[in-house]
């Protein structure tokens, strides 16, 4: 908690260098002061939320990758309300300068908007009429068309960037232009290395296996060059498969399913464009591996060493779930729900049977057909695993945030209800 509130205060950390020395250099009232700043808070919070989104995995490990999505998804919003009242209030001489401001505002409005909905699931986990609406949208707006579009804020900057540097109330003040030009330069910089130039050095492997499971699932297993060594159980990685003539390179994150650091084995559910061509990967093609990222090991080994782990996984959900089972479950108290369409697709059944044999009673398996309803969890789950269990669930949004909601109605904490949802 301490550390998700420190996180956070980067966001009020961040732009005062840059409002404190305007504040020292600037001479004009108080009361026109305010909406620069207000400005400036709102270009800093963009460029903020751009250094977020190359996702450092150091800082994965420390607050978790939806924290650092939810910083960057909320300082968009934020950037726009603050933006919006210097836009209102503010005043400017240069015409060209005025321009520049308005198309930034309204350029970062409407790519914040597409985002919401294409991008976050704030609104549509929330409402099935608005996941349809989606995934209709979807077929003209597909995933990489999204990325693209919401790769317009760079534009944004660099139209803001451009507005200050002609407003020439602000532009005298040269200790001030070199602190903002500073700013804008190192996160753009980051940027550029993190999405061109870093790809190059992740670890690779190569695929050595790529077979069926169930009616549409892919098991891939892919021999890396180097041992996986920071590799922890439940953790999951952005793969690009390089040179396969059907497949593109686009990154995607999939959940290792064992805890072999040598060979790192994915389950993949085929439902979208990219999923539905992994079919094709053939064996021997190259993989490109950034992360690992996951922090549920680490939430498992800072709480209670007696307290039961009850894993909850949807369909191809219950991937992280298996390798942290194959982890822990000849010594900790673990209950394993699955759920999962039909019945072909549990097909990790014996493999949980073995990892059952050889548990010594430390591990119950619950497999459902369909999804999981209060009666059914309620029956299922033992009085201690409520009053005292750490439950990671994981699967598609919408069912995560069910099954959360029935958690909470059988009487287990939200503290205690970690989760993991399949898109972000
Ligand atoms: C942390 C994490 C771990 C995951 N682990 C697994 C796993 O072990 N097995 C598995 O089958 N699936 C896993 N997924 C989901 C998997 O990444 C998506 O199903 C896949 O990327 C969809 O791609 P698509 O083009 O086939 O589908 P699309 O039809 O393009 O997309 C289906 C949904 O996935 C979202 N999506 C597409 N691409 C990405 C992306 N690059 N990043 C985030 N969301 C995306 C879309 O917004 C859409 O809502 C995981 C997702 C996350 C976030």
């Amino acid at each position: 908690m301490l550390r998700k509130l420190l996180f956070w205060s980067i966001a009020v950390v961040f732009p005062l260098p840059l409002v404190l020395t305007y504040d020292y250099q600037a001479t004009e009232p108080d009361s026109l002061k305010f909406y620069i700043f207000l400005g400036l808070i709102a270009y800093t919070w963009w460029l903020l939320s751009i250094l977020l989104s190359v996702r450092p995995s150091w800082l994965d490990r420390s607050v978790g990758l939806p924290s650092i999505y939810g910083l960057h998804g909320m300082l968009g919003v934020l950037a726009i309300a603050t933006a919006y009242v210097h836009r209102d209030y503010g005043y400017s001489p240069s015409r060209l300068a005025r321009d520049l401001g308005d198309w930034g505002f309204y350029g970062a409005l409407g790519v914040l908007c597409f985002s919401v909905f294409f991008m976050s699931g704030w609104f549509v986990d929330r409402s099935s009429l608005l996941l349809t609406a989606k995934r209709i949208l979807e077929v003209v707006f597909r995933r990489q068309l999204s990325v693209w579009v919401h790769r317009l804020n760079l534009v944004v900057v660099a139209m803001i960037w451009l507005h200050v540097h002609l407003l020439l109330r602000v532009n005298q003040h040269f200790a001030f232009m070199m602190l903002f030009d500073l700013y804008t330069v190192v996160v753009m910089g980051i940027y550029t290395w993190k999405k061109w130039i870093a790809p190059d050095t992740y670890p690779t492997g190569t695929v050595i296996s790529n077979e069926m499971l169930g009616g549409a699932t892919r098991r891939v297993s892919v021999k890396v060059d180097r041992k996986a060594s920071t590799l922890q159980p439940g953790d999951f990685f952005f793969l690009s498969f390089e040179g396969s003539p059907s497949v593109s390179r686009e990154w995607h994150p999939f959940s290792v399913t064992d805890d072999n650091p040598e060979t790192l084995t994915f389950t993949i559910r085929q439902h979208g464009d990219f999923t539905r061509r992994v079919e094709d990967v053939e064996v021997g093609t190259r993989v490109r591996l950034e992360g690992p990222f996951g922090r549920f090991e680490s939430i498992i080994q800072d709480r209670d060493h007696e307290a039961p782990l009850v894993f909850l996984g949807m369909g191809a959900g219950a991937a992280p779930l298996i390798s942290l089972t194959a982890a822990h479950h000849t010594t900790r108290k673990i209950h394993l729900l699955w759920a999962v369409r039909n019945p072909e697709d549990a097909y990790y059944r014996d493999v949980l049977k073995e990892y059952q044999a050889a548990s010594g009673d430390h591990l119950q398996v619950t497999i459902s057909i369909g999804r999981f309803r209060r009666e059914d969890l309620t029956n299922a789950l033992s009085a201690q695993e409520v009053t005292k269990g750490s439950f990671f669930i994981v699967g598609p949004n919408p069912a995560v945030l069910a099954n959360q909601r029935l958690l909470r109605r059988i009487g287990v904490p939200a503290r205690r209800i970690h989760q993991e949802r399949l898109t972000m």
